[in-house]
């Protein structure tokens, strides 16, 4: 159900890694606030360490909070069972990462493909043609038989974007997607990820320590001591 609000709404946000078994406690998070629109792009920027992929994983429901609240879409993630998660997961949201995490024994169009296998083990009928179309759109036309061996890292990250979107997020989750691209491939995944954000209206909240990257973007918050500045 689409609602008048934010897309995400991140609300006082706290979270603390260990403190069990004797390890100290960190604190990483210490009150964390963001909203972020239907449609925007923004880049998360700080230090190593500061706690960007922490709140990624937060606002992309692979973890908890220890206090606060999330809520995507209107509805409170935090009140949500782990198999309704997967399916906010499955369906809103797409993860690209530093590394494409390609399986390498599939061919580019059938590692598209895998994000909408759940369930009946099948692509739909439809997701094979989005495929072909996102991956004619991101220059991989004659690439569709190819393994992931075959290819630069470039050309791996550009098929991890499409599989990314396969499902039609309303949300794109990237964390630091070119920084292990050498710089002009870094340029054109930077460019593509806008490119699709304005074409296809998906949310883009870009992790990066990528200057040029962010600039591109729509706005741009930083993580530091905890808190977003
Ligand atoms: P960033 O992505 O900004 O580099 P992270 O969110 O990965 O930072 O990590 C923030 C801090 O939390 C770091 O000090 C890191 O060592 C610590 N940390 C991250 N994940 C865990 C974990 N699962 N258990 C304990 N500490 C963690
Ligand atoms: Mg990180």
């Amino acid at each position: 159900m689409p609602s008048d609000g934010p897309l995400l709404e991140v609300c006082d946000v706290t979270k603390t890694y260990g403190g069990a078994d004797g390890a100290p406690p960190v604190p990483v998070l210490r009150g964390v606030s963001l909203r972020i629109d239907a449609g925007e792009a923004v880049a998360i920027l700080g230090p190593s360490g500061s706690g960007k992929t922490t709140l990624l994983n937060l606002i992309g429901t692979l973890d908890r909070p220890d206090s606060g609240s999330i809520r995507l879409d209107g509805r409170d993630l935090g009140q949500l069972d782990e198999a309704a998660l997967a399916e906010v997961r499955r369906r809103s949201i797409g993860f690209i990462f530093q590394s494409h995490h390609l399986l390498p024994h599939l061919t580019v169009l059938e590692n598209v493909l895998v994000p909408t296998l759940a369930g009946t083990g099948r692509a739909p009928a439809d997701a094979e043609g989005r495929a072909r179309t996102l991956l004619d759109r991101v220059g991989l036309a004659p690439r569709l038989d190819h393994l992931p061996g075959r290819l630069s890292g470039g050309e791996c990250q550009r098929v991890a974007v499409v599989r990314a979107l396969i499902n039609q997020p309303r949300m794109l989750l990237a964390d630091e997607p070119t920084g292990a691209l050498d710089r002009s491939s870094a340029e054109n995944l930077s460019r593509l990820l806008l490119e699709l954000n304005r074409e296809q209206g998906v949310t883009l909240v870009v992790v990066t320590h990528s200057l040029d990257l962010a600039r591109l973007l729509d706005r741009t918050v930083e993580v530091r001591d905890g808190q977003l500045a």
